[in-house]
């Protein structure tokens, strides 16, 4: 007679209890393996990106409200040096706005995600502001740690150059959404275009110059070669 072979303990990680998906069981964790063979589909790294106005805010305070409303935890950054609205805030033009954690140059994802276990997603505004090597860490986090990280941003500047956080989350994002809003002429707007007091277009200058909404215009690629 011989002794059937034990089964081995189910390992069940930190975030699979907390319950962010309490039907499944991930198979990453900090402190070891959950069970392989029940492995929820895996996170992605989403960029949602469009022209400036286009309500990138709102929808993102949108969702931490539908995770928060039924029971998971969010953490939400925004870029430090914007400030239109006060220090870390996301700011819907709508009304609603919530204070939010701030990520800048030294913003460490990796290091500040093994702090708090029980995550469900990370939600990041102005993500073309993110570097390089952030977007790596949040393109990581999806895939190793399985916490998924949706990103929102500008696809290029008022010269029509990609940001550096957008040409990476072009390139690592497993999907994309581009968020639609309207040039005065009527046809989409996928462009920001830079315009001085005269609201005459602006062609020179630095990348990052935070000046609101008045400052610059989304408009459609016609309107922005017209100028
Ligand atoms: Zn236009």
């Amino acid at each position: 007679m011989t002794t059937p072979p034990r089964k081995p303990a189910v390992f069940v990680c930190n975030r699979c209890q907390t319950g962010a998906y309490p039907a499944l069981i991930c198979g990453v964790s900090e402190r070891g393996q959950c069970d392989p063979a029940r492995r929820h589909p895996m996170a992605k790294l989403f960029f949602r990106y469009a022209a400036m106005n286009a309500g990138k805010s709102t929808a993102l305070l949108q969702v931490a409200h539908n995770y928060e409303e039924r029971g998971h935890r969010v953490r939400i950054f925004t870029a430090r040096l914007d400030d239109r609205y006060g220090r870390g805030f996301v700011t819907s033009r709508l009304g609603p706005q919530r204070e939010v954690e701030q990520f800048d140059g030294d913003t460490d994802f990796l290091a500040l995600m093994r702090e708090t276990p029980g995550v469900a997603c990370i939600l990041v505004d102005e993500a073309q502001f993110l570097s390089k090597q952030q977007v790596q860490q949040l393109h990581e986090m999806a895939h190793l740690r399985n916490l998924p990280a949706i990103c929102y941003g500008l696809r290029t500047d008022f010269q029509g150059e990609l940001f550096p956080g957008s040409a990476t989350l072009l390139a690592l994002a497993d999907e994309m959404d581009e968020m639609k809003t309207i040039c005065d002429c009527g046809r989409k707007a996928t462009m920001n275009m830079r315009v001085d007091a005269g609201n005459r277009k602006v062609t020179e200058g630095a990348q990052v110059e935070i000046g609101g909404n008045a400052r610059y215009r989304s408009v459609c690629g016609r309107c922005f070669r017209q100028g």
